[in-house]
């Protein structure tokens, strides 16, 4: 989970668009790309990763607007937990590029 995750501004937003977003339910995973239906535990999740929206310069409210909003499913018995799978790997892959920019740095 993010920094902008924990905010409570964050809190709020999911707080207003969950309902509106299970009443367009089924729609596709903001992550996998399959169904999520309605009685599966889903999250709100943001269409364009919150690290990817913040380097092309969105502002907070850009990021959070209801067009960057969608369901993603969450861990359950029987189903991935495909919007912590996604940050996992955008973190890895931030982690990654921070690595390969040190080797680059002069040793002196
Ligand atoms: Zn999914």
């Amino acid at each position: 989970m993010t920094a902008h995750h924990r905010t409570a501004a964050w809190a709020a937003v999911t707080r207003v668009q969950r309902p509106r977003i299970e009443a367009t339910l089924p729609r596709p995973c903001a992550d996998c790309g399959r169904p999520v239906t309605p009685g599966q535990k889903w999250q709100v999740a943001h269409l364009t990763p919150v690290s990817i929206a913040k380097r092309l310069g969105w502002s907070v409210q850009q990021i959070n607007d209801p067009s960057n909003l969608g369901a993603s499913h969450t861990k359950a018995k029987g189903q991935k937990a495909c919007n912590q799978i996604a940050g996992g790997k955008l973190g890895a892959a931030a982690t990654n590029r921070k690595r390969q920019t040190d080797k680059n740095m002069p040793s002196w």
